[in-house]
């Protein structure tokens, strides 16, 4: 008995190519091996391609309606090209939908254009501190494609022009014609001789040799705003490389890089600095002169301030890139002890010690272990 085509593809016996393509396309999509790995998936997936192989065939079709089987074996006869070929290996889903449906994305078939976009480009500037904080016009060597000017992107000698190409016809493809399980199937294959673009460059331009662009290095200034941070780029639209054909150009990203500052370190938009001051001024409290990035503050640091201790100078670190005011700086105190005491200095800071109830244990000046060390740390004759 000869098996319902139509039925496997669930169309009417008056079905158009259209429905039987589209019935078809439907059903492959859900049962091909590629996306349905079940077993019975697999099965239904050969009837369906069976089906379609009958019914998209006008000769086979016709066997069909006239109640016969063109697949079944010795009965319909005429199993002439694009026979079941029996086990043979599936076609790749995408060669399926290709073939049938054109392109994989349903995208236009044709040849590639010669003009296309060009790439991003990026560059790494190194900048100072200050120049991150406060901003600046930089300077910068850019090499990249740019556009041909004795062709303006054409790719062809003066006076010359494209050629469809021959091989092709234009169309940028060559199609060949497989026999399948599926029966024929149809694909196509970019053009070698003209690359896919249909076209040809007979006599290519000297300057360029048919690319539309050249290699090139320019000067360009780059606008630094105030606050950017190590890390950050810079986009400059459409400075990054031509694209083939004259194709429009890329963006270049210049990315920043800022160098270390002998004096402050950057967390954020805060900048953190040292500064020495001596067990007395820590005792006693003092003022200090301490330079910003771009000012002279003096700063009170208070009587009995600890080492480790930091002293905030508000809106002395770096502008906000967004938006208004600066980070602060932090100023860490380094309380340092004195290292080198003469005779008198010493007998002052045990009286000292002494009106303050600590006990200081005296180390021996003759030799000894201790005395030896603490000559070797302190430089001592
Ligand atoms: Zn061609
Ligand atoms: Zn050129």
């Amino acid at each position: 008995m000869a098996r319902d085509y139509y039925g496997i593809l669930g169309v009417s016996r008056e079905a158009s190519d259209d429905e039987i393509k589209r019935a078809y396309r439907k059903l492959a999509r859900q049962f091909h091996p590629d996306v349905n790995p079940d077993p019975e998936a697999q099965e239904k997936f050969k009837d369906i391609n069976a089906a379609y192989e009958v019914l998209s065939d006008d000769r086979k079709r016709q066997i069909v309606d006239l109640g016969g089987d063109p697949l079944a074996p010795g009965g319909g006869g005429m199993g002439g090209p694009g026979g079941p070929g029996g086990a043979g290996p599936f076609v790749g889903f995408q060669d399926i939908m290709d073939a049938f449906f054109g392109g994989a994305a349903g995208g236009s078939r044709g040849p590639r254009p010669r003009t296309r976009p060009g790439a991003d480009a990026i560059l790494r500037l190194e900048l100072d501190l200050h120049e991150t904080a406060f901003g600046v016009e930089a300077p910068i060597t850019v090499d990249t494609a740019v556009l041909c000017t004795t062709c303006s992107g054409a790719g062809t000698a003066a006076g010359t022009h494209l050629a469809t190409c021959e091989a092709c016809g234009g169309r940028g493809e060559v199609q060949s014609v497989q026999r399948t399980f599926l029966g024929q199937v149809v694909s196509a294959r970019p053009c070698t001789v003209c690359q896919g673009y249909g076209t040809t460059i007979p006599h290519p331009c000297p300057t360029c040799t048919g690319d539309g662009r050249v290699r090139t290095r320019r000067s360009l200034t780059v606008k630094i705003p105030a606050g950017v941070e190590d890390g950050m780029r810079i986009r400059l639209a459409q400075q990054g490389e031509v694209g083939p054909g004259g194709g429009t150009a890329g963006d270049l990203y210049v990315e920043i890089h800022e160098r270390p500052h002998d004096v402050y370190s950057r967390k954020g938009d805060d900048l953190h600095c040292r500064v020495t001051v001596p067990m007395t001024a820590a005792a006693l409290g003092t003022r200090l002169t301490i330079k910003t990035l771009d000012s002279e503050e003096t700063v009170d640091v208070k009587a009995g301030t600890q080492p480790g201790s930091t002293l905030r100078l508000r809106a002395r670190g770096v502008p906000h890139l967004r938006g208004t005011g600066r980070g602060d700086l932090y100023v860490h105190l380094d309380v340092r002890t004195p290292t080198k005491l003469d005779p008198d200095q010493e007998k002052m800071l045990r009286d000292f010690a002494k009106t303050r109830g600590e006990e200081v244990a005296e180390l021996s000046k003759q030799g000894g272990f201790f005395s030896r060390m603490r000559d070797a740390f302190n430089g001592h004759a």
